[in-house]
Parts: C-alpha cells; sequence; structure tokens
C-alpha cells in the first residue's frame, strides 16, 4: 500500500482512496498568460507519476486540472499584447498542452476553464451567501474568514494579527496576510469596455481566482474527493481558502490528501524574471537538453526537497539516461541473438528481478521517492551486467522489467532512437558564419559573432583542428 505525505496532517499516511479501486485528482494547473517555466513542469511531473504510479498499482485513476483563462495577470497581459482575452488564453493554453505533450505527461481527463464554469461559480456565491459565509462590498463579493471556525487548519497560517473584516481584494497576495478573500471581483472600467464581465444580482463582477478551484474540482470529482496536488507556494492562501470556500458550501470533507511539492531553484535563486534565472522547457530544449534529461533531472530529487537546476546537473541527468540507453542497447542485442537454453544464470536472474522490483516499488511507496526507485534500476543495471551468460530469454525479461517501470517514470527508456544531446540548428548557422567571416580574417566581426554565440549558451573554442563548441 503506498504512502504518502499529507499536507493536512503532517504526516506520512497510508493511501485509501474513497471508492475501491478509484481515485480522483486534482491538479491546480497554469494560468494562461505567457509560456509555463521550467518550475511549473516540476509539479505537472510530480502530479504525473503521482498518476502513473497509481495505474501502475492498479487504480482507475480520474485526473482534473483546471485552466485559469481569466485573473488579474491575463486581464493584464491580454492589455499589454492588445489582444482580446480568449485569443490570448487560448493561444497560452495551446502552447502548454504542446508543453505537456513534449514532456510525455500524460493528459488529464479533462481541463475545464474558469470562463465556463462562471454560472456553477456564481451560484455557489449565492449558496454562501445564504449561509452567512460571504458578503457583498462595494460591487465585490467576499468571503467571511471569521465565520469559517477551521481556517488556516491546511497551512497553520497565523491568524492572530488578522483584523476583522480586512480585506484582500488581488488574486495573489503576501504570505501570512490573511483576510477576507475575493470570490467576485466587480469588474473595472476597463474590463467592462473590454467586456469582460458577468452579469449577476451583484452587478458586473469577474471570478476570484480561488473560486474556481473549489467549483470545478468538485464539480468533476464530488464534494469530497481523494487527492488534491499543487506546489507548495499554493498551500496558502489558495488551498486553505479552497478548503474554507467549499467546506463552507457542502458540510462535508473536501480533500483527504493534500500533496505539495517543493520548489524548484535555479543556480541556487528562486526563479524570477527580473533576476533573469528563467527558464521555459523551451528554453532549455533550445540549448540543447532533450525532453527526457530535463524531465529526469526533474524527478531525480524527491518532490518533498528543493531541487536546484543548474546546467552541470542536466548534464549528469544527460549522462545517467545515456548509461540507461547503454544498457537497453544490450538488451536489444541479446534479444535478437539465436538464443541458448536458459542459462544455469537463470536462477540468479530471477531473483535479481524479483529484488529489483521490491525495491522499486518500495520506494514509490515510500511517497514517491524517485530518486530511491532510480537507484534499484541502476543497480539493477550493475547486477545484471555481471551475468555474463547473458541470453535472449534473459534479455527479454530485463526489457520487460524495464518496461514496467518506465510506465511509472514516463522517460520512454526503451524507445531506441533517443535523440542525443545536439547542437541546435540556430547555434550551428551562427558557427558557420563565423567560420566565413574568419576565412575573410574579418576578426572584428567574428569576435562578435562569437559572443553572439555566448548569447545562446555556447562557448567557442578555436583550436588547430577547428572551432570546437562547449555548452557554458
Ligand atoms: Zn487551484
Amino acid at each position: 500500500m503506498p504512502k504518502f505525505y499529507n499536507t493536512l496532517t503532517r504526516k506520512k499516511e497510508v493511501f485509501k482512496p474513497l471508492k475501491k479501486g478509484n481515485v480522483g485528482i486534482y491538479t491546480c494547473g497554469p494560468t494562461v498568460y505567457d509560456f509555463a517555466h521550467i518550475g511549473n513542469f516540476r509539479s505537472y511531473i510530480f502530479a504525473d507519476i503521482l498518476k502513473r504510479y497509481l495505474e501502475y498499482k492498479g487504480y482507475e485513476v480520474k485526473h482534473i486540472m483546471n485552466i485559469t483563462d481569466i485573473d488579474d495577470k491575463t486581464i493584464k497581459r491580454s492589455k499589454v499584447e492588445k489582444k482580446n482575452l480568449k485569443e490570448l488564453t487560448e493561444k497560452y493554453t495551446k502552447e502548454f498542452l504542446q508543453d505537456l505533450k513534449t514532456l510525455n505527461i500524460k493528459k488529464a481527463d479533462f481541463y475545464p476553464k474558469a470562463t465556463e464554469h462562471m454560472k456553477e461559480m456564481a451560484r455557489a456565491v449565492e449558496v454562501l451567501e445564504k449561509k452567512g459565509y460571504a458578503y457583498e462590498k462595494l460591487g465585490s463579493v467576499y468571503f467571511d474568514i471569521s465565520k469559517f471556525k477551521n481556517y488556516g487548519n491546511l497551512s497553520k497560517v497565523d491568524l492572530k494579527g488578522v483584523k476583522p473584516g480586512a480585506r484582500v481584494d488581488l488574486d495573489e497576495y503576501e504570505k501570512d496576510e490573511p483576510g477576507d478573500f475575493t470570490l467576485l471581483k466587480r469588474s473595472t472600467l476597463d474590463e467592462l469596455k473590454r467586456g469582460i464581465f458577468y452579469q449577476t444580482k451583484w452587478g458586473k463582477v469577474r471570478p476570484g481566482w480561488h473560486l474556481e478551484c473549489s467549483i470545478m474540482s468538485m464539480k468533476y470529482l464530488g464534494e469530497t474527493f481523494d487527492i488534491h496536488t499543487g506546489g507548495i507556494d499554493l498551500i496558502f492562501p489558495h488551498h486553505e481558502n479552497e478548503i474554507a470556500q467549499s467546506q463552507a458550501l457542502t458540510g462535508k470533507k473536501f480533500v483527504n490528501f493534500w500533496l505539495h511539492n517543493e520548489h524548484l531553484f535555479i543556480n541556487g535563486k528562486k526563479m524570477s524574471k527580473s533576476l533573469g534565472n528563467y527558464y521555459t522547457l523551451r528554453d532549455l530544449i533550445k540549448k540543447g537538453f532533450s525532453w527526457q534529461t530535463i524531465r529526469y533531472f526533474l524527478i531525480s530529487t524527491y518532490y518533498r526537497q528543493r531541487a536546484n537546476l543548474t546546467f552541470k546537473k542536466l548534464e549528469v541527468a544527460e549522462k545517467s539516461l545515456e548509461r540507461i540507453n547503454d544498457f537497453v542497447e544490450k538488451l536489444y542485442r541479446f534479444s535478437n541473438s539465436k538464443g541458448q537454453s536458459p542459462a544455469k544464470s537463470e536462477k540468479q536472474l530471477l531473483r535479481i528481478l524479483k529484488e529489483t522490483n521490491r525495491d522499486f516499488e518500495m520506494a514509490m511507496d515510500d511517497d514517491l521517492n524517485t530518486p530511491k526507485a532510480l537507484a534499484a534500476f541502476f543497480d539493477f543495471i550493475k547486477k545484471i551486467n555481471k551475468i555474463t551468460e547473458m541470453n535472449a530469454k534473459i534479455a527479454e525479461q530485463c526489457l520487460n522489467l524495464a518496461a514496467k517501470f518506465d510506465s511509472v517514470l514516463g522517460l520512454k527508456l526503451l524507445e531506441r532512437k533517443r535523440k542525443k544531446n545536439k547542437i541546435p540548428k540556430e547555434v550551428l548557422l551562427l558557427i558557420k558564419q563565423r567560420e566565413k567571416l574568419r576565412q575573410k580574417k574579418q576578426w572584428r566581426l567574428a569576435d562578435e559573432m562569437r559572443k553572439k554565440i555566448k548569447q545562446t549558451g555556447f562557448w567557442i573554442e578555436d583550436t588547430e583542428e577547428g572551432p570546437k563548441i562547449k555548452r557554458i
């Protein structure tokens, strides 16, 4: 039985679904105002591993991920890009789904959009108002956290400093400053002009960010469901507010298991656009890293531990994948060999297979410890490489085990034409152009070209045999 660390209880608990054999998972999805950054994908790969492992264990999983297509950020960005809101959010939704596909993240069963659930949200707020949890002020509707006695249970946020009636109007707010939060926000003049509003009994409004996750998760998974995932930065206020709204509405427990992944840092720092240490998936692929390398790197740290992305670490991940690849190639070679009858190594093999399977599952059962599971796999490679009497039958059994593990890891380990790490085309073109300049002895221009190449993350060293390219 797998055990998961439940943020609600701060304990590892044996996982038991509400309905035998079935699991409902809700993952907070992207706000589609820009490309998602690589830290976001840590969350989605973690949820993917969770889902894959539950499926491996024989559960039928229903997975829902919302698309936030109306909020402060999307509205602001659409104005900057001079697009209408729908145009902007549809563009980035498409790009997001493409990125998930690139990373071999299994599709959710449904990606509900906030803008398509406005009626349900308004209806829920009416119920909250009737029950005394919601109040209107200047055309916006707020949730009164003082009325919900379990507020703060998930995040353990300090409620001492809260002034009664203090309101937070933004979709996002600073940590540890709880206050009444927006359920429905009065549309601004600008939003009214652009047609971004919904008519309700309180006037023209748009939904707050927290409300959509409560309404959409319960619509597709029921009033109480099994697992809710997200990054730790969502615990407060987002998930705290989801619990308050949902439980105030239904009077029932909202979610049994809350699973949160830690941050991804870049070069030891929190990612931020202003610091320039910010990568999208596409940035990393342009630098020549394969999706497998990126996925491998992201699962090689336990999800509840902070991970730190550096190019060096990606290169280490690349090497580990190469080792697996060489092993798989070897197995394929033997699986095609005209096999002898099972060698005496077979007994030894069966023992290794059994041990590996046990170690892998033990690691995954222990709160999805992927680094330990990967270690079990490398141990397996070591042991098998020691078997001298390899034959087709042994190779085939090893390939089967690798395929079984890969159904959880999602690295397409058995895919034979794995793309080797390549220098991107655009960089190759620049290098060619620079060579031409050098032949014409236009040193200054060649030097400028080198700087340009450096900006793409590569460094050229001129040697006697010609230019050598290194990743910075
Ligand atoms: Zn959410």
